[in-house]
């Protein structure tokens, strides 16, 4: 808190405990906390640190999550942004604030720059020309490959469609790792249950392994909101704590919510 105060970045206290499932995906994150924890090993070695990870996966998975906890496992400065706020209607002004980010990244170092939705600025480069896109994507390009992997700086990319993205982006040296971050299946989903109850009064009734096999296809984002209604009804309802009912309503609003949208069909 006292970091906001003087107006420094966010270093998150996210763990990966805080983010359950995504085993795999955790795994290859260990070798990355290695290298921003202790960079002096891999440069005596004369390996260099990667620079650009993507991540790439429906909504609601746990992406932005994950780079909160890549953050806070090395207590890195978090920078996050979307690529929707780098795309003006004037020329040079995404392009600027690229240059700002990574200046400011630079001099928090070590540091986790988070950019959401990069296709907004990383889709592939058409014949038809766009003057302000294509500046800042390739501004984008300059950064990535002007810092010198000696400053620990990690940029994360987070998109739900990896087939949009320009190859120049994923070229090596930039964003050349790629991890998939799936929905869950019916451990992963218990899991995260698991996490989103923990501060929650739960009736000993409930069964969170039912709960997990009858929400098959939702996102990790949808299972939290399932916890979250279920205890807002169980205020409503004047409980001493969550109970089954409270649970039952509260999937079957989510799912009410998708089938709304025609997002996923149960
Ligand atoms: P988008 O593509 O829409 O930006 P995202 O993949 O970045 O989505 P997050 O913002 O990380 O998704 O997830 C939204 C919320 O859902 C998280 O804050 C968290 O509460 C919950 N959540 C999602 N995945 C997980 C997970 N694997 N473990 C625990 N909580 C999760």
């Amino acid at each position: 808190k006292d970091d906001k105060k003087n107006n420094r970045p966010d270093r998150p206290s996210t763990r990966f405990v805080d983010v359950a499932g995504l085993d795999e995906v955790k795994e290859e994150l260990v070798e990355i906390i290695d290298f921003i924890n202790n960079p002096e090993k891999y440069h005596s070695m004369g390996a260099k640190i990667p620079k650009g990870i993507l991540f790439y996966g429906p909504p609601g998975t746990g992406k932005t999550l994950l780079a909160q906890a890549l953050a806070g496992e090395t207590d890195s400065a978090f920078f996050p942004a979307s690529g929707s706020e780098f795309v003006e209607k004037y020329v040079g002004v995404g392009a600027k604030r690229v240059r700002t980010l990574f200046e400011k990244a630079k001099k928090e170092a070590p540091s986790v720059i988070f950019i959401d939705e990069i296709d907004a600025i990383g889709a592939k480069r058409t014949t038809e020309s766009n003057n302000e896109k294509d500046q800042t994507l390739n501004q984008l390009l300059i950064e990535m490959d002007g810092f010198s992997s000696s400053q620990t700086v990690i940029v994360i990319g987070a998109t739900n469609r990896l087939d949009l993205l320009d190859e120049a982006l994923l070229r090596p040296g930039r964003f050349d790792r790629h991890m998939f971050i799936g929905n869950p299946d019916v451990r992963a989903r218990e899991e995260i249950f698991k996490v989103h109850i923990k501060n929650k009064p739960i009736d000993a009734k409930v069964d969170i392994k039912n709960l997990a096999k009858r929400t098959h296809g939702m996102s990790g984002a949808h299972l939290s909101n399932i916890a979250n209604e279920a205890a807002i009804l169980a205020v409503r309802n004047n409980k001493k704590n969550i109970g089954i009912d409270e649970f039952n309503q509260a999937i079957e609003k989510v799912i009410a919510g998708l089938q709304k949208k025609n997002a996923v069909i149960l």
